[in-house]
């Protein structure tokens, strides 16, 4: 989607710092990071946000987790870290673009804000 920041990201319009990229994925990390990691991890097909998905992007999903448990391990975050996709005006998403945040490397909060 041409609008779309994320898609931009992924076609490599606007640059990133990628720590994964293969067929369907590309990992970055994030501009603001609010940990010492703060990855994204995004599909390179557009879909809005994880409330736009259906249950024929289970497989997609299945396999975002399992790169996340990946990009974690090889991050070195073996005392824990956070997954996140917000979703949706109150779960603040921003970009309206899924994405899964990975967040570690300190202990984090709970509740969020
Ligand atoms: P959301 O708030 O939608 O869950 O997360 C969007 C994330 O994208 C934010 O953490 C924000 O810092 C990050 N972000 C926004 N624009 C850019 C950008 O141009 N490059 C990178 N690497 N991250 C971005
Ligand atoms: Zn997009």
């Amino acid at each position: 989607m041409a609008s779309c920041l994320f898609c931009r990201i992924a076609a490599g319009e606007i640059p990133c710092n990628a720590v994964h990229a293969d067929d369907e994925f590309l990992a970055f990390r994030d501009i603001a990071p609010q940990a010492p990691v703060h990855i994204l991890v995004i599909p390179r097909r557009h879909v809005a946000s994880l409330a736009a998905t259906t249950d024929a992007d289970a497989g997609m999903a299945g396999r975002l987790l399992g790169l996340a448990r990946r990009i974690a391990r090889d991050e070195g975050l073996d005392a824990g870290y956070r997954c996140v996709i917000n979703t949706g005006a109150d779960g603040g998403q921003s970009v309206d673009h899924l994405h899964l945040h990975i967040l570690g490397g300190r202990a984090l909060g709970w509740p969020p804000g």
